[in-house]
């Protein structure tokens, strides 16, 4: 592969890391991340799998060196093992360091075994709770018997898993210490991430559901010694160790301005919309450019101008209980 400078924005930041939305389509309607009756794009919107192939491996020529396949449900999109199978390529030349995925989990009875035997070590699988009846709730037409399964196939196949739950007042914060002492039974990962403003949940349920994780953080150290890790991720995480049972702990708090500095990551929807930021309108369009011609020339010509506007930070701000900076993209459209 051509090593062509790699990419760094105008803050001095290298962006090494991308997260691909590679459909719009789920399987759930999670309450927080769509509506019930969606409507999705017309097929010919989407990039086919050929054209996220090459999208992603233009990237990976200009140093991008962790992929992050995502959705919408990554799982659901026809075909998407052939695109896996495309991107363990570039494991295998070692230019790409890592590839994942987040997941709802339904899937992963059927493709955690490919999975693994291509290459990827860690799933994100979300799930906010423990229990069936809320968990049908919250997600609308998930079932959680499915996903434990997905997660049981995962850990058979070798696949390192971190749970990623959204912190929900009135929902999960009862089961805060259930969560966490299974985590620790089935020595998963642990993320908690703060509801964010997207999609179009009302003002007034997304302020009632909000549940600071500075609280959340205040209820583990009451029960447990929590140690701060150094590491950074260059992402929105930040991790403890919990003393006592030795696992590790992420908080991710998109609202406050504490990862942007850091900040190496960029994202691509399912339409070739490249977003700087995931708090910003701004973005430029790749599909153009990648269908305009065979050559990559004109794509990487385009990126490097999108890199060169990628912003300092957000602005989303909860603080004057009012939801400033509401983004009116779907999570599912930009990729959580
Ligand atoms: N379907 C996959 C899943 O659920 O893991 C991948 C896509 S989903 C959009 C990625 C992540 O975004 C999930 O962990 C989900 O909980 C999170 N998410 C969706 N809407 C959110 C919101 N409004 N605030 C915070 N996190 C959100
Ligand atoms: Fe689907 Fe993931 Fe959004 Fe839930 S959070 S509706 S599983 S895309």
């Amino acid at each position: 592969m051509t090593h062509a400078a790699p990419l760094i924005d105008p803050f001095a930041r290298p962006i090494k890391y991308l997260r691909v939305s590679v459909t719009d389509r789920c399987d759930f309607r999670c309450t927080y991340c769509m509506t019930e009756h969606m409507t999705f794009l017309p097929k010919k919107e989407l990039l086919t799998l050929e054209e996220l192939d090459r999208m992603c491996t233009s990237f990976i020529g200009l140093g991008v060196e962790k992929l992050r396949i995502t959705g919408g449900e990554p799982l659901v999109r026809k075909g998407i093992m052939t695109f896996f199978e495309g991107m363990a390529r570039h494991l295998q030349t070692g230019a790409l360091r890592e590839l994942t995925l987040t997941t709802n989990g339904s899937q992963l009875v059927r493709f955690s075994q490919d999975l693994a035997d291509l290459g990827v070590k860690r799933v994100n699988v979300s799930l906010d709770t423990l229990d069936d009846q809320k968990f049908a709730e919250i997600t609308r037409w998930g079932r959680l018997p499915q996903v434990r399964k997905g997660i049981d196939a995962a850990k058979a196949a070798g696949l390192r898993v971190k749970i990623n739950a959204v912190a929900l007042k009135g929902f999960n914060d009862s089961e805060l210490f259930d969560i966490v002492d299974w985590c620790a039974r089935e020595d998963h990962d642990l993320t908690f991430i703060e509801v964010m403003p997207m999609g179009d949940m009302s003002e007034e349920a997304r302020l009632g559901s909000y549940w600071p994780l500075a609280d959340l953080r205040k209820q583990l150290a009451a029960r447990f010694t929590l140690t701060d890790l150094p590491e950074n991720t260059g992402g929105p995480a930040r991790y403890v160790r919990l003393e006592e049972t030795g696992q590790k702990v992420g908080f991710i708090t998109p609202l406050t301005h504490n990862f942007c500095e850091s900040c190496n990551r960029v994202r691509l929807t399912c339409t070739g919309e490249l977003f700087m930021c995931l708090g910003q309108e701004d973005n430029a369009d790749l599909r153009a450019p990648l269908r305009a011609s065979p050559d990559n020339a004109l794509l990487e010509q385009v990126i490097r101008a999108a890199i060169s506007r990628k912003p300092k930070g957000h602005d989303f701000d909860y603080s004057r209980q009012k939801v400033d900076g509401q983004m009116s993209r779907h999570m599912s459209h930009t990729g959580g």
